[in-house]
Formats: structure tokens, C-alpha cells, sequence
């Protein structure tokens, strides 16, 4: 394949999580295989969220666990630094473009300014839930002319900037490891794409910066299939091609729950301090969820490389076995 750009996107709450490093580490192989680019990118428009110090976190271990960055953000001499041509790579650098990208989608009818208070919103939802109904949005300043939002935005009040989906269609798209996926929009919430803090949502930045940094697979847990139809509309809406999507089982417990802190060590740091070596982690966590088409289970970083692909990914959740990890760290 040619050109292959995909990405990583952490956002920097914390320490990286293991199932991050698979996800960071598929992105990679694939990179690798295909001679393409592995850009890290910072997904920081959650500002309530932000750790200090969690960007030099990230960049340290996936350095500690042999995945080189090509592009976007890297450190150099011990200090976070931006390297390529479609940066800025950290989102809260990029807030102008997001907010140029929504006032178009406003201007062609995607998307409507919301002036609805947190307390009418719970009234909402609230109501719904008593119905048995799922919590979605009502519509409410769906039709307000865009002349009036703009002299009540003049006037100070507060405001939102939610997607416009029409009503009763079908959005459909392709997984590779998935297939083709069909979704209805009446069972979509008209989600926010600029929060009142002019910060964009993940959703809008998710999609402005994998269009404009050229990113050819997206490549992520499958926590975010779900916002994916959001996510092709827009890329619709904006008349973007829609890049090749590629959602990766989770990585399970033994009882086939999420991985969670309280059943011990989630974090990358966890595995370094207690002595893991880096390569026999890499090579467990390719097996959580990928096999190679021989039997073998060791695989240095070149061998996954060369044998890495999409089509051996499994749809299943991946069980994150400790004793297995140990016997594979075991032969380096
Ligand atoms: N920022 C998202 C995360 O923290 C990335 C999702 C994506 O890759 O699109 O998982």
C-alpha cells in the first residue's frame, strides 16, 4: 500500500494504559509494514481532564517499548517538541482551524447553534429516561435562523454548536476488520461539536485533523465504533474523503472484563518498574487480539513488521493473560 499515514491519539490524562500500547503498537506494525508514517498526535481539548506532565509520560514509553514516532509530537533533549508539516500536532494549538471548520458547517446547514442551560437539558434527559426512552437531545434550537443566534451570541449568552443530522437516514461505512456497518441517524444524538469554552469536542477535532494531517487508516479501540457514523457525516458534510477505519477488540481481564487498576497493573510504567522488558510486552500485547499465520509466539519487533495485517485482527476482546505475558517475557 502506498502512502500509509495513521496516527496515534492519546489524550494526556495519565499514565498509558496497556491497551493504549496495543493500539499504539498496531498503528505502528502497519505503518512499518506498509514503509508509512506513525504520527503522534495530543488529543487535549478536554481540558478538565489534562494531567501535567502526561505528554512526556506517553512519549517515554512508547520510546521504552521500541515504537518510534515519524511525525508529530516528539521529544528532543528531554523537552516535548513538534516535528512535520501538518502541525500544530497538540489540539489545544489548533483551536483557530476548528473554529473556522464549524462556522462552515454552520454556514452549509450541519450544524446549529445551542443555547439550551444545563437544567433544561437534565429536564430532558430525565424525562426521557422515565419514558424508557435513550437520552438524546430534543431538537430544541434545531430551527433557530442563524441571523438570531448570531445577535443572542452578541448579546453574551451562552452557546454550544451541535451537529445537524437529518432525521431517518442511514449512515453506512466500512471496518476492515468489521465490515460494512449500517447506522440510522434517528438513533445518533445531535452531538456537540464546539463546547461553550470554544474548545472543540473529540468528534469534531477527530475528524478536521485526520482530514488535514492525511491520515489514510484510522486505527482505535472499539470504544469508538459507536462514534464513527458521527463521524463519517462529517467527513460527508465537509465533502472529505472518508479514510479506511479499522476498530480493535478490547483487551480483556480472564473474566473477560476491561482491563481495570484494581486487578493490578494496566499501566506501561506498572510493566516497566516491575521489570518487564520491553520486548517480550511487545510481543505479548500483538497477540492479544492479532495472530501471526505460523505457530510461532516469538516474535522479535521485526517479525511482527513483516507479518503483520489487518485481516488477522480478531473481532473478539483479546484476554490480557499475566501468565502467558510471563512465559513470553520469559524467552528474552
Ligand atoms: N483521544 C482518543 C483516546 O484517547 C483517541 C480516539 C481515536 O483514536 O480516534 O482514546
Amino acid at each position: 500500500m502506498e502512502n500509509v499515514r495513521v496516527r496515534f491519539a492519546p489524550s494526556p490524562t495519565g499514565y498509558l494504559h496497556i491497551g493504549g500500547l496495543r493500539t499504539a503498537l498496531y498503528n505502528y506494525l502497519f505503518a512499518r509494514n506498509n514503509k508509512g508514517k506513525f504520527i503522534l498526535r495530543i488529543e487535549d481539548t478536554d481540558r478538565t481532564r489534562y494531567v501535567e506532565g502526561a505528554i512526556e509520560n506517553l512519549i517515554n514509553s512508547l520510546e521504552w517499548a521500541g515504537i518510534d514516532i515519524d511525525e508529530g509530537v516528539v521529544m528532543e533533549d528531554g523537552k516535548i517538541t513538534q516535528k512535520g508539516e501538518y502541525g500544530p500536532y497538540i489540539q489545544s494549538e489548533r483551536l483557530d482551524i476548528y473554529k473556522k471548520y464549524v462556522d462552515e458547517l454552520i454556514e452549509n446547514g450541519y450544524a446549529y447553534y445551542c443555547f439550551c442551560s444545563k437544567e433544561r437539558l437534565d429536564e430532558v434527559r430525565e424525562e426521557q429516561k422515565i419514558k424508557g426512552l435513550i437520552p438524546k437531545y430534543d431538537g430544541f434550537c434545531r430551527n433557530i435562523p442563524i441571523e438570531e443566534a448570531k445577535k443572542r451570541i452578541a448579546n453574551g449568552e451562552e452557546y454550544v454548536v451541535r451537529l445537524k443530522l437529518p432525521l431517518n437516514k442511514d449512515i453506512k461505512f466500512y471496518d476492515i476488520v468489521r465490515g460494512n456497518i449500517t447506522i440510522n441517524t434517528d438513533d445518533i444524538d445531535d452531538q456537540v461539536l464546539l463546547k461553550s469554552d470554544g474548545y472543540p469536542t473529540y468528534h469534531l477535532a477527530v475528524v478536521v485533523d485526520d482530514h488535514l494531517m492525511n491520515i489514510t487508516h484510522i486505527v482505535r479501540g472499539e470504544e469508538w465504533l459507536a462514534s464513527a457514523p458521527k463521524h463519517v457525516f462529517l467527513y460527508e458534510a465537509f465533502g472529505w474523503e472518508v479514510p479506511e477505519y479499522v476498530h480493535l477488540p478490547t483487551v480483556l481481564n480472564k473474566d473477560r472484563k476491561k482491563l481495570s487498576k484494581r486487578q493490578g497493573d494496566v499501566s506501561v510504567e506498572d510493566f516497566r518498574e516491575s521489570g518487564y522488558l520491553p520486548e517480550g510486552l511487545i510481543n505479548y500485547l500483538a497477540l492479544v487480539g492479532w495472530s501471526p499465520e505460523g505457530n510461532e509466539e516469538i516474535l522479535s519487533m521485526e517479525d511482527l513488521i513483516e507479518q503483520f495485517s489487518f485481516e488477522r485482527v480478531s473481532k473478539t476482546g483479546g484476554i490480557f493473560d499475566k501468565n502467558k505475558l510471563n512465559w513470553v517475557n520469559g524467552h528474552y
